[in-house]
């Protein structure tokens, strides 16, 4: 029997068509919407409990889902506190907005789906997206309430009638409409429930399952089992984050780590997040051990809402640096139905934004103090993080100036400071800066480094993809110090001392070795000069400036220096005085042989550079074989 008839107070004539059409890419989230409506029941009741406001028999809480694909059903049942006639006609009939005006330029601004739904309360009314019509079957906690019934079919037009439910609790019913059939197969249900609700707080059931029991022993007195079906609870109910970190052991940590990413080697480390004030926040942010593709391992990083999964894309709310990190944050100041737009405005993302950074900066600085040699063995997978903190963010570099590693190409670590006081004696110049020395290859510039150290100056590794960055970024920060990769220039100009070496060579047989070269040095882009360098240099050196080069790097990085890209490759090549070669060629009275040292010099020179290839290198060959 029909006790009441009427309709849902929107004053637009039929806002189900608009949201069904809106929220289409997001059709997913019924699940979620519903299925947190029916675990916020349960508390509500649990709360009751607590405070003495309800006397029954409270009963194990349970969520459970159901697909009926023979009536083209699902059914969220919970056994939380319910509703009588007179709450529906509150909760659900009044859409909880002003008004269908507000609604309808509200509408216009709105960049998503899950925004309309946040700002609007439209929780429950998602269910639309996928259903005809829908059911509210429930029975009031309260002593005395009859069961209710709730109906209907996507218009504004409802039905309350007289409900069948017996048991305290509510079952919403979805009659799936023709278009979303597909989400009468269990494994699409059983995938949804697995995304939004693995960690929410009370058990969340999806049929049974089968698993093993022991069932005494056989014959020969081995163990036997049976079969026995089980609730199939999709959900832990009290997730690690949730716990404090006193109750929880490293394998703990390992073991959820291990659920969240099966396909993952274990991580480095991890920081249990827990703030009280301003905000609420709490979670486990991991360290991975880097791959070579950092692309592929963003969005790694859970964003939860009272353990209701939110999304994955947590872009604003963790700082651009950490986006390689994984684990799980969750904040209920976060609302369930989080847009971008939100995000980017929200003031207390701004603040988890930095308490984030500030965590790991802690845990970083903590680790260093604590145990420099762990810390020293995993840097070349920390590195990562804390250079493009350093690059990225001013605050973080601040703390990390005492925990940024250098690293040379003997494998040493030092800080900043350490690396200065060990340095400073050899590698200060004439103007009194500090000269660092880098590589970014050790195998190809042995050559170079070998130089370098012979002379008592230390040479850096820098090899990973942002070193070019990391070195700007240092050398900007620290004073008075330049770094300058080994090959950028001869040594003695490297680091200029301003020791003047007196060259072995009159003004005109600097001038003869000179034009030798010049004929002999085809390759376009080579800029020779004499220089009065140590003679055990090597008797010709290639290098290209630093500044041209960091430039070039750049523009291949993509970087905007598309200007330098362009420029065809400039070279300085360096012939040596005081090397005896230079006085042998000089000394050599065939002009072709002269040519030929000459090229062989500055194909060595090349070569020493990674230089020299194709038709060069098998000419240099051909001649070095009838050298010998
Ligand atoms: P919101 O959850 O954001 O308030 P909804 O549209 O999802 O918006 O739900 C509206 C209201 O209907 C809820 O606040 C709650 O009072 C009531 N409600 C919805 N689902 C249930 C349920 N399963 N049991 C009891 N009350 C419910």
């Amino acid at each position: 029997m029909i006790q009441e008839k009427g309709s849902i107070s929107i004053h637009t004539e039929n806002i189900f068509p608009i949201i069904k059409k809106f929220l289409y890419s997001d059709h997913e989230i019924f699940l979620r919407e519903l299925v947190s409506n029916a675990v916020d029941a349960i508390q509500k009741a649990k709360r009751l409990a607590s405070l003495g406001q309800f006397n029954g028999e409270i009963g194990a809480p349970l969520v459970d889902v159901k697909v009926d694909k023979a009536a083209k059903t699902i059914t969220i049942s919970d056994n939380g506190i319910g509703m009588t006639a007179e709450e529906i006609k509150k909760y659900i009939n009044q859409i909880a907005f002003s008004g269908a005006e507000e609604f309808m330029e509200k509408f216009k601004e709105a960049k998503d789906a899950s925004e309309i739904i946040g700002r609007f309360g439209l929780g429950f009314y998602s269910a639309f997206m996928v259903a005809d019509r829908v059911e509210i079957q429930t029975l009031s906690f309260q002593p005395g309430a009859t069961p209710a019934k709730w109906s209907c079919d996507g218009s504004t037009e409802f039905e309350i009638s007289e409900g069948s439910r017996t048991t305290r609790g509510t079952d919403v019913i979805l009659y799936v409409n023709d278009e979303n059939q597909d989400f009468l197969e269990s494994h699409r249900i059983e995938s949804i429930l697995n995304k939004y609700a693995k960690f929410l707080p009370v058990p969340v059931q999806f049929g049974t399952k089968t698993e093993s029991e022991p069932d005494g022993e056989d014959e020969e007195g081995k163990p036997k089992y049976k079969s026995v079906e089980v609730p199939n609870i999709i959900n832990t109910s009290v997730p690690i984050w949730t716990k404090a970190p006193s109750e929880l052991k490293d394998e703990d940590y390992l073991n959820f780590y291990r659920e969240l990413y099966p396909m993952s080697e274990d991580p480095l480390f991890w920081i249990h997040l827990n703030v009280d004030y301003p905000f609420h926040l709490t979670g486990v942010l991991y360290f991975p051990k880097i791959k070579n593709d950092i692309e592929l391992q963003r969005n790694k990083i859970k964003l939860y809402s009272r353990q209701v999964f939110i999304t994955d894309e947590v872009k604003d709310i963790v700082p651009e640096f950490l986006m390689l990190l994984h684990g799980v944050i969750d904040s209920p100041d976060i609302p369930l139905n989080v847009s971008r737009s939100f995000l980017q405005s929200d003031g207390n993302v701004k603040k988890i934004n930095t308490y984030i950074t500030k965590k790991v900066a802690d845990k970083l600085a903590e680790l260093f103090k604590n145990d420099r040699k762990g810390y020293e063995e995993k840097w070349n997978d920390i590195g990562v993080f804390v250079k493009y903190g350093a690059i990225s963010e001013p605050k973080f570099w601040e703390r990390a100036k005492d925990f940024v590693l250098l690293v040379n190409t003997k494998k040493a670590h030092y800080t900043l400071n350490e690396y200065k006081d060990y340095v400073a004696p050899a590698q200060t110049d004439k103007d009194d800066n500090l000269v660092y020395l880098y590589t970014p290859n050790a195998e190809k510039q042995d050559g170079y480094i070998q130089a370098a150290n012979r002379k008592g100056y230390d040479v850096l590794l820098m090899d990973s993809p942002l070193d070019n960055h990391f070195i700007s970024h240092l050398e900007r920060d620290l004073e008075k110090t330049q770094i300058k990769r080994v090959d950028a220039d001869v040594l003695e100009k490297l680091i200029d001392k301003g020791e003047t070496i007196s060259s072995n060579l009159s003004e005109e047989q600097t001038q003869e070795i000179k034009e030798v070269f010049e004929k002999a040095i085809t390759k376009p882009g080579m800029d020779i000069t004499v220089e009065t360098l140590s003679a055990e240099a090597m008797p010709v050196t290639v290098t290209m400036d630093e500044f041209m080069r960091r430039m070039k790097d750049m523009a291949a990085m993509g970087g905007g220096m598309s200007f330098y890209g362009s420029l065809p490759d400039k070279y300085k090549v360096a012939i040596n005085a005081n090397h005896p070669l230079a006085t042998k060629i000089l000394a050599e009275t065939n002009a072709d042989a002269r040519q030929a040292l000459a090229q062989q010099a500055f194909d060595l020179a090349l070569l020493a550079q990674g230089m020299l290839t194709g038709a060069e290198l098998t000419s240099f060959v051909e001649r070095s074989v009838k050298m010998i």
